[in-house]
């Protein structure tokens, strides 16, 4: 089979690096992909944003499955442009991608059909924005309705921080046309986690669960970025609650999609709150996470094509996949100015040292090579990705694999899977042998 990926992150790198592995591979092919990428498949450039590109290129590769990686691919609807001439392609259609493309469609799609959410109002204008503002207490969230890379979403402690935002995205446009309208919605508390799925429309196959970083310092601190870092643990989330998740949001998002006209097949990612009152959805991708599928993909034991296949033959529901026990745990190197404005073009070092333990993969995301040399090129530069047989032992093989990397400018955080820590303690106990060797998330 002749496979495509779309995409240059570190989610690319990891699918590619997972479906290299497939029995079904013979060539195996990325586009644009970066530095990474390039040693596992063979990269080729392609403008992501263009449908048509897109499916120009999977012709002339003769592409027997095309995977796409961004959402802005997917929005712009490439599987559309496949499905039109009959090739295989992973992903929802145009319309079914508006569960990410327009978080207002997603808001009000799930009002429709019930499933546990944020309170939230809608506005379409500054002045209509303002008032809807006095509706909410504080702090409140603000969220341009469109695509905007993690940072269409402020989390406001203050009033004022809340107008200066919607002066911001519907005044001065700092998000383009993606903030030209607004979602204002309750800003709820609980911890974070990812739960990402893989469906054929109406069959679906939980991926192991993941919790992201989505702030750019330790402690949840700073501004939002795409993500810092993420770590899949099976303690995560108890067999109950993903009953609940799977019951009460997965299955009648499913449902409402196909009542709707737009069914969904591909990946489905539903960012959740657990709250005092349930999981509730922040929010939903129509794809893998950046950075979740790195620790996912380091789990997986399946053959990536075998579950894709059971998509296309809408049998998901039939199978199983098969996972490593062992957790994995992911930390992103961020180059000095990210979530901002990143300063490139920095000489990594240190990225073969850091792999040669056993037990760790360097996922590219922002490099590449000129000059015989690795540079940095985007504002997430690597996803330095372990696995081991505990949590604590995955977090320390990971940052120890980080001590081993440099470049200008590097920052990361340092307490990536501090929260599963906590969890392992609730659930074993602090005389269990693995709590009491697990590091001070903090002192890292
Ligand atoms: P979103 O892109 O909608 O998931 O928002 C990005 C991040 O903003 C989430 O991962 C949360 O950390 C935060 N966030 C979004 N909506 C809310 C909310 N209603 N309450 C609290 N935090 C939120």
């Amino acid at each position: 089979m002749r496979i495509l990926v779309i995409g240059s992150g570190g989610r690319e790198h990891a699918l590619t690096w997972k479906l290299r592995e497939s029995q079904y591979m013979e060539e195996i092919y990325c586009a644009p992909g970066n530095a990474g990428i390039a040693q596992e498949a063979e990269c080729v450039p392609v403008d992501a944003s263009r449908p048509h590109e897109i499916l120009g290129l999977a012709k002339e590769l003769k592409a027997d499955l095309t995977v796409i990686g961004p959402e802005a691919s997917l929005v712009a609807g490439v599987v559309d442009e496949f499905e039109g001439e009959g090739l295989w392609v992973v992903g929802p259609t145009k319309a079914a991608a508006q569960l990410e493309g327009s978080k207002i469609f997603a808001k009000q799609f799930m009002q429709r059909h019930h499933i546990p959410t944020a309170r939230f109002a809608v506005a379409e204008n500054f002045e209509d924005a303002f008032k809807a503002l006095a509706g909410f207490g504080i702090p409140v969230v603000v969220k341009g309705d469109g695509l905007a890379a993690g940072k269409g979403v402020v989390v406001a402690r203050r009033r004022e921080e809340a107008e200066k935002t919607l002066v911001e995205f519907m005044r001065e446009k700092t998000l383009g046309s993606a903030g030209e309208r607004v979602v204002i919605e309750e800003c709820l508390v609980g911890e974070e986690l990812s739960f990402i799925a893989l469906t054929d429309g109406r069959g679906v196959l939980p991926l192991v669960p993941t919790q992201d970083h989505k702030a750019v310092f330790d402690n949840d601190q700073g501004p939002n970025t795409g993500g810092m870092g993420a770590y899949s643990d099976d303690s995560i989330l108890t067999e109950r609650q993903r009953d609940y998740v799977l019951r009460r949001i997965v299955s009648p998002t499913l449902t409402g999609m196909a009542a709707e006209g737009t069914p969904y097949r591909g990946f489905l990612y539903v960012g959740l709150m657990m709250t005092a009152d349930g999981p509730k959805v922040l929010e939903y991708n129509v794809r893998m996470g950046d950075p979740e599928a790195q620790p996912i993909m380091m789990r997986l034991r399946s053959d990536l094509v075998e579950l894709f296949k059971g998509i296309r033959a809408a049998e998901l529901g039939a199978l199983d996949a098969h996972w490593s026990p062992n957790p994995a745990v992911c930390v992103v190197l961020a180059s000095q100015g990210y979530p901002g404005k990143p300063e490139v073009g920095k000489v990594i070092t240190g990225h073969e040292a850091a792999e040669s333990q056993g037990g760790v993969k360097v996922f590219h995301a922002g490099t590449q090579f000129r000059d015989f040399q690795l540079l940095t090129a985007g504002g997430r530069v690597l996803g330095v990705t372990a696995t081991a047989e505990d949590l604590p032992s995955a977090i320390e093989r990971a940052y120890a694999a980080v001590s081993k990397i440099h470049f200008e400018g590097m920052h990361y955080r340092r307490d990536i899977g501090a929260k599963g820590l906590r969890h392992l303690g609730r659930a074993l106990g602090p005389t269990n042998p693995v709590t009491r060797r697990a590091p001070d998330p903090l002192k890292l």
